[in-house]
């Protein structure tokens, strides 16, 4: 019938699609791996420490220490600093729970602070207002990619001499006031997961920061403490960058900074076709609000992030047309299961409560097709209609 005429076939969209990228880089990455099995020097190879290099270049910091994980990394940057027990750290309830459960992992206490409603990120309004005797760090997440205010929470913790520790696991080459994310606190984060914009062939993570001590210590807890083969200053952990992750790294990283333009380009093309649909509005009773970016941040659009009406009947809409879609996150971490014992309750943190609720992240990657972006926003625009 008519649905036919007006309504063409949308296309299956995947929310991410590796393949596409493997298949560029597929002989160079191929022959970095045989590389590292050839030397047999798997454990802290050649790979690791010229992966370090060049991260830190590219985030205009001295140095850079690989690691297993982000998580790993946000505990090794936080034991760096001597950030630990009876010390309390402010971060943010919308984030992944490896944020909080870092400062808790070092024997810190996690002390939460709602998020501004326009880029989901720290509020320094909040922070001030839990600024206690205790607290001695600020954890900002630089969440989708996008940079938390540096600016007002610098100001916040040279005030009060508290340390600043970047959870930037999802904004390598991001910045801020045309500083990278990395070098913008005392010490920073940095995850290599295989969804990132910097991607990994398994767990990966990496410690930034322009001091050298910090740096120094880093490297030493990453492996148990040891500045001497089998003589334990500290007690660490192994926590070591894979050498053949680091080799994966070290094509990636080339690439890294044509990804995050690509993504910037979708997120404007996404902006546009929403637009044209006149799909959009200031708030969720108004239509769909798109991503806002800071003037003063260089967004990587590690996701694409809308605040949705209906969102879960949209997800539902969306998958049933097989077109990939995510919420991150579901559950602020002040009302998880797990950190109950942090005495928060609902309606404590307003603004990321009702984030959890709206937000839906689309495909964004820098394979993503335009074809298909446009068969995202026209399923959305079919939902709607
Ligand atoms: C991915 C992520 C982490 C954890 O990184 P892993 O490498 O998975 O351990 C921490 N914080 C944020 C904000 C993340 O997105």
């Amino acid at each position: 019938m008519i649905e036919t005429d007006t309504h063409p076939k949308l296309l299956a969209v995947p929310m991410l699609d590796f393949s596409r990228e493997f298949a560029e880089i597929r002989e160079e990455v191929l022959a970095a791996i045989a590389g590292v099995c050839e030397s047999q020097r798997f454990i802290l190879g050649p790979e690791v420490a010229r992966f370090e290099a060049a991260a830190a270049e590219a985030c205009g910091v001295p140095f850079a220490v690989g690691c297993a994980s982000g998580t790993d990394a946000l505990w090794l940057a936080l034991t760096a600093l001597k950030i630990g027990a009876g010390d309390a750290v402010v971060t943010t309830p919308f984030s992944f729970f490896a944020t909080v459960s870092s400062i808790l992992r070092v024997g810190a206490w996690p002390v939460l602070a709602d998020i501004d409603e326009r880029t989901f990120n720290l509020s320094a309004g909040a922070v001030e207002k839990v600024l206690g005797a205790d607290v001695v760090g600020i954890m900002p997440v630089h969440l989708y990619g996008q940079c938390a205010d540096i600016t007002a929470l610098t100001a916040l913790a040279r005030e009060r001499g508290l340390k600043v520790v970047e959870d930037a696991a999802q904004a390598f080459g991001a910045s801020w006031e045309g500083v990278k994310a990395g070098g913008l606190g005392d010490a920073a984060a940095f995850s290599f997961y295989p969804t990132k914009n910097l991607a990994a062939f398994g767990d990966a993570g990496m410690v930034s920061t322009r001091d050298e001590v910090v740096a120094e210590r880093a490297k030493m807890l990453r492996q148990h403490g040891m500045r001497r083969r089998y003589y334990h200053d500290e007690v660490g952990w192994n926590s070591r960058l894979d050498t053949l992750q680091a080799a994966v790294l070290e094509v990636k990283l080339q690439r890294v900074e044509a990804g995050n333009r690509r993504r910037r380009e979708l997120a404007s093309l996404y902006n546009e076709r929403f637009t044209a649909a006149g799909l959009v509005g200031k708030t969720t009773a108004e239509g769909v609000v798109l991503p806002f970016t800071d003037p003063r941040a260089e967004h990587v659009f590690h996701q694409y992030v809308i605040r949705a009406p209906k969102r879960d009947a949209l997800r539902e809409y969306l998958t049933a047309h097989s077109i990939g879609s995510e919420v991150y996150y579901p559950l602020v971490l002040s009302l998880q299961e797990s950190l109950k014992f942090l005495g928060y309750k609902k309606g404590d943190f307003p603004v990321s409560e009702k984030a959890a609720e709206e937000v839906l992240a689309l495909p964004i990657y820098p394979e993503l097709r335009v074809e298909e972006l446009e068969s995202v926003v026209e399923a959305i625009r079919r939902f709607y209609a």
